[in-house]
C-alpha cells in the first residue's frame, strides 16, 4: 500500500525534490501544500525571458536513459513528449589552422551490453590504441558495478589503473567533469563508476541522451500542474523566513510576507545551504539541529557558466557536441534543438549554447572576457565563426550549480528520515546514491514522500526501478 491519505504535508521548496514529493504524496492521497519563493517552479532547471537580449534563457540540462524516476515523472506529466532523445554523443578535436574539426561518434551498436558502444569506441579518431587499451582495462573495474565506498578520489583511480593523457583528455575528463562537474580531486570513484556503469555498460537505453526541447520552466510547469491535479496546493512567490515546531507536535513555517502555514509533516526540499539556514531558525537544543547541521559543512559548491551566442547565419548542422582540448565542455544548438517545438526555432541565423563546467575561473572573470575567450574556442571547431556576426550574446554563471561528490561525502549525506519528529529531508545533496543531478532530486523527493508515508502507517514505494542490465551484463551485474 502506498497510502499517505490524511497526512498534512508542507512541502517548502519545488524544485524537482519538491515536485516529485508533492506529486508522489497527493498520488497517495495526502493533503499537500508546495510552497516556492520563485514566481516559477523547476529550481535551479528554469529558464527565464533575459531583459536584455529579449530572449528566453536556460543553462541547458540534460539526462540519460537510466534516469528512470525523472522520465517516469516527466511521463506522469506528459512532458517526455518534449525530450529529444539522442543514441550518440558527437566528439571534436579542435581543427588546425582554418581547417573543419575532427569528429569521434560513440553511441550504440548491434552488439549486445557491455559492447554495445565497443564498435564506436573502437573507430573513435580521438584516442589512441594505447589510449583505447587502458580505457577498456579500467572499465573492467565498473562492470560488475561500481564501489559502494567513496573514499577514493577518482584522480586517485587515474593513476592507479595507469591512465594515459590522451585518455584522460579526450575520455575520462569530458564524460566525468560534464557529468560530475569538478575536478577529479573533488570527485568520487564510486560516482565516476556509477556514470559509467549506469550509462556506458549496463544497457544501451542507459546511455541514451536526453535534451529538453522547451525552455525548462515551461518544460517542468507541466509537472507542478500534474502536481495541482492531483490535489496539491502551489504557493509560489513565498519565500520561507523561518520553520518551528509547536507545543501540540504541529510543524509550521513562516513567510516573508507574514503568512503561516502548519502541517502535521513538513519537507524540506532546498539545497543544502538554505536547508542549513532555516534549520538555524529552530532551537538550538533542537534534535533537527544537532542531528543535521554540523554534517552540512562538509557539503561544497561547483559553479557552471553557460554562454549564449545569436550568430547572423548557420554555424553548425549538428545539434550538440562535446568540444575537446578545451574550457567549454559542450555546445548545443539551441536552434536545432527548440526547432522540435511547434512554431520555435524559425528564422535565419543560428542560436548556440556553450557550457563551462567547473567554471571557477569563470566566476571571476567579466562578461566580455567570458564571451571572448569562448568565441575564440569555438571558432578552432568551427571556422564559420570567424565570418559570422554575433548578434547578441549572454552569460549565465551559476556560482551553486551543483554539490561536489567528493572523497567521503556519503556519510554525511542524511537520510530523508534523518532529522525525525515529522520533519523530513529532501534535495539532491541528500542520501539518494546519485550525485547533484535531476535524477538524484526526484529520488530525493520519492525517498521524501516515501519516509512520510511510511510515518503515516503506508508502505511507500514511490521509486521506479532501475533500468534491467541487458545482454551479458544480465550475468555480470551483481
Ligand atoms: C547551470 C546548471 C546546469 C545543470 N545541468 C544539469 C544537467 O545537465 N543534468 C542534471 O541532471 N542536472 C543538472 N544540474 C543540476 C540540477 O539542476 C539539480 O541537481 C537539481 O535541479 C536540484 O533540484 P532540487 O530540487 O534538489 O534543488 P533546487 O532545484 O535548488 O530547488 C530548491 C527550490 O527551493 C526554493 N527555495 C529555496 N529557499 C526557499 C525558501 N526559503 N522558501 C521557499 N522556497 C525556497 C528554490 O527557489 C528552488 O526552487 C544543473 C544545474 C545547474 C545550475
Amino acid at each position: 500500500m502506498r497510502d499517505a491519505a490524511g497526512a498534512e504535508v508542507l512541502v517548502i521548496g519545488a524544485g524537482l525534490a519538491g515536485l516529485s514529493a508533492a506529486v508522489a504524496l497527493s498520488g497517495a492521497g495526502a493533503k499537500v501544500a508546495l510552497v516556492e519563493r520563485k514566481p516559477h517552479v523547476g529550481g535551479r532547471a528554469y529558464s527565464y525571458e533575459h531583459p536584455a537580449l529579449a530572449e528566453v534563457v536556460d543553462s541547458q540540462h540534460v539526462l540519460l536513459g537510466c534516469c528512470t524516476n525523472l522520465i517516469d515523472l516527466c511521463r506522469q506529466a506528459g512532458a517526455d513528449r518534449h525530450i529529444r532523445w539522442y543514441d550518440e554523443i558527437t566528439f571534436l578535436e579542435p581543427g588546425g589552422g582554418s581547417g573543419a574539426a575532427r569528429r569521434s561518434e560513440i553511441g550504440a551498436s548491434f552488439l549486445p551490453s557491455p559492447g554495445h558502444s565497443s564498435w564506436s569506441f573502437l573507430r573513435a579518431s580521438m584516442l589512441s590504441v594505447a589510449d583505447k587499451a587502458v580505457i577498456a582495462a579500467g572499465l573492467l573495474e565498473f562492470l560488475r558495478g561500481y564501489p559502494e565506498s567513496d573514499d577514493e578520489a577518482f584522480s586517485a583511480w587515474l593513476k592507479r589503473t595507469k591512465q594515459t593523457e590522451g585518455a584522460i583528455r579526450h575520455f575520462w575528463e569530458p564524460v566525468i567533469v560534464g557529468a560530475l562537474n569538478d575536478g577529479f580531486e573533488r570527485c568520487s570513484t564510486r560516482y565516476a563508476g556509477q556514470v559509467f556503469h549506469e550509462s556506458f555498460l549496463k544497457s544501451a537505453e542507459g546511455g541514451r541522451l536526453g535534451i529538453p526541447s522547451q525552455p525548462l520552466s515551461e518544460f517542468y510547469a507541466a509537472v507542478a500542474e500534474r502536481a495541482e491535479q492531483l490535489g496539491t496546493a502551489v504557493h509560489l512567490r513565498t519565500s520561507v523566513d523561518r520553520i518551528g515546531r509547536r507545543a501540540d507536535g504541529m510543524w509550521e513555517m513562516v513567510a516573508s510576507d507574514g503568512a503561516v502555514f502548519g502541517a502535521e509533516q513538513m519537507v524540506l526540499a532546498l539545497p543544502f545551504e538554505q536547508t542549513a539556514r532555516l534549520l538555524r531558525t529552530l532551537p538550538e537544543e533542537s534534535q533537527q539541529r544537532q542531528r543535521i547541521l554540523p554534517a552540512m559543512e562538509q557539503f561544497v559548491h561547483s559553479p557552471i557558466t553557460t554562454i549564449h551566442l545569436w550568430f547572423d547565419r548557420v554555424i553548425t548542422e549538428l545539434d550538440h557536441a562535446a568540444l575537446l582540448d578545451t574550457r567549454i565542455q559542450w555546445m548545443f544548438n539551441k536552434s536545432r534543438i527548440r526547432r522540435f517545438e511547434e512554431g520555435a526555432g524559425a528564422g535565419e541565423g543560428q542560436y548556440l549554447e556553450l557550457v563551462i563546467s567547473a567554471s571557477f575561473a569563470e566566476l571571476h572573470r567579466t562578461r566580455e572576457e567570458v564571451v571572448g575567450a569562448a568565441v575564440e574556442e569555438l571558432a578552432r571547431f568551427f571556422p564559420g565563426v570567424r565570418e559570422a556576426m554575433i548578434v547578441k550574446s549572454g552569460v549565465l554563471k551559476e556560482a551553486r550549480a551543483t554539490f561536489s561528490v567528493v572523497p567521503g561525502l556519503d556519510r554525511f549525506r542524511p537520510a530523508a528520515d534523518a532529522a525525525g519528529e515529522g520533519l523530513y529531508l529532501a534535495g539532491d545533496w541528500t542520501r539518494t546514491g546519485w550525485p547533484s543531478t535531476m535524477e538524484g532530486a526526484v529520488r530525493s523527493g520519492r525517498l521524501a514522500a516515501e519516509a512520510v508515508a511510511k510515518g503515516a502507517g503506508g508502505e511507500g514505494g514511490f521509486l521506479s526501478a532501475d533500468l534491467a542490465a541487458t545482454g551479458l551484463m544480465r550475468l555480470l551485474v551483481r
